[in-house]
């Protein structure tokens, strides 16, 4: 005969829960990375955004989300291409803070060309956004998070993380080497509560994939509709694009205490892609 649950467990929480953490959220003046400040916002979480962007429109997002979710929201305009930039961001949320408890690695760009085109200066801008500087950053707060027995190091990779598409070389390189970090994060980290995951978007509508709808219909040679039917949805079963409110609920959830066993995984939010 089954014995009733422990009443702990009868009132655990359902939802993530944040109150009184602090995160930075790399690149997140649009797309995903503001999906995921809003949403760890939401759960009660202090956040520093960060990113390029008109600093009228930012200071707007900025104040937004503050006064929408009553928590603190400040602003770091760091360029994380170079790691004096990342430094920089990383010691002010410190500065304005006093630690930082969730870090986001969400800052990326794409290029799209066949490889003996590629540019060389893309290559070198991709590698250093979308993988070093996540380096940089978890480097240096991760001796702070073990020390605080508390920490969530959460890497934007991609589906491209977990497998290819022809003409992004630089991008496909980064985010498996994305996963990668993020597996050596959570060994080092997992007897002091620190948690490191990736999660592995496939197709979510942002200004990214606006851009690269152009650059794949001259990549491929064909019109604009057919780039978003035959290739950027073709390989995603359920025929649509992922919300960045989908990405932020992972991400919040990850952070939060129901996540504290999840560490050193590739969550794929990709419609069954990498399900082929
Ligand atoms: P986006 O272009 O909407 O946002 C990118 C963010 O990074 C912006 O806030 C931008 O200002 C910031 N940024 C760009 N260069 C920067 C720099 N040098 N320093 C600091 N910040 C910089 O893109 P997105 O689609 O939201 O992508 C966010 C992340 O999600 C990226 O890592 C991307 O690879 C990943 N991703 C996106 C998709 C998708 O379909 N959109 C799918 C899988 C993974």
């Amino acid at each position: 005969m089954n014995s009733l649950p422990p009443v702990d467990v009868l009132k655990s929480p359902v939802a993530a829960d944040l109150a009184g953490k602090i995160a930075v959220v790399t690149g997140s003046t649009s797309g995903i990375g503001l999906g995921i400040a809003a949403a760890l916002a939401k759960a009660g979480a202090s956040v520093m955004i960060n990113g390029l962007g008109d600093a009228g429109a930012v200071e707007e997002t900025r104040r937004q989300l503050a006064e929408t979710h009553r928590v603190e929201v400040f602003y770091d305009d760091s360029n994380l291409m170079d790691p004096v930039g990342v430094a920089d961001l990383m010691n002010n949320a410190v500065d304005v803070f006093g630690r930082v408890d969730i870090l986001v690695n969400n800052a990326g760009i794409q290029h799209v060309a066949p490889i003996e085109e590629f540019p060389v200066d893309r290559w070198d801008a991709i590698i250093a956004l979308n993988l070093s500087a996540a380096f940089h950053a978890t480097r240096a707060v991760f001796g702070a998070m073990k020390a605080n027995g508390y920490g969530r190091v959460i890497n934007i990779a991609s589906a491209h993380g977990l497998v290819a598409s022809p003409f992004k070389s630089a991008y496909v390189a980064a985010k498996h080497g994305l996963i990668g970090f993020t597996k050596t994060i959570a060994l080092e980290g997992a007897e002091f509560g620190v948690t490191a995951n990736a999660i592995c978007p496939g197709y979510v509508w942002t200004p990214l994939v606006e851009k690269q709808i152009d650059e794949q219909a001259i990549a491929h040679g064909i019109p604009r509709d057919q780039v978003v039917r035959d290739v950027l949805l073709a390989s995603q079963p359920n025929k649509r694009f992922a919300t960045v409110e989908e990405i932020g609920g992972l991400a919040a959830f990850l952070a939060s205490g129901l996540g504290a066993s999840i560490t050193g995984s590739a969550l794929p939010v990709d419609g069954g892609w990498t399900a082929h």
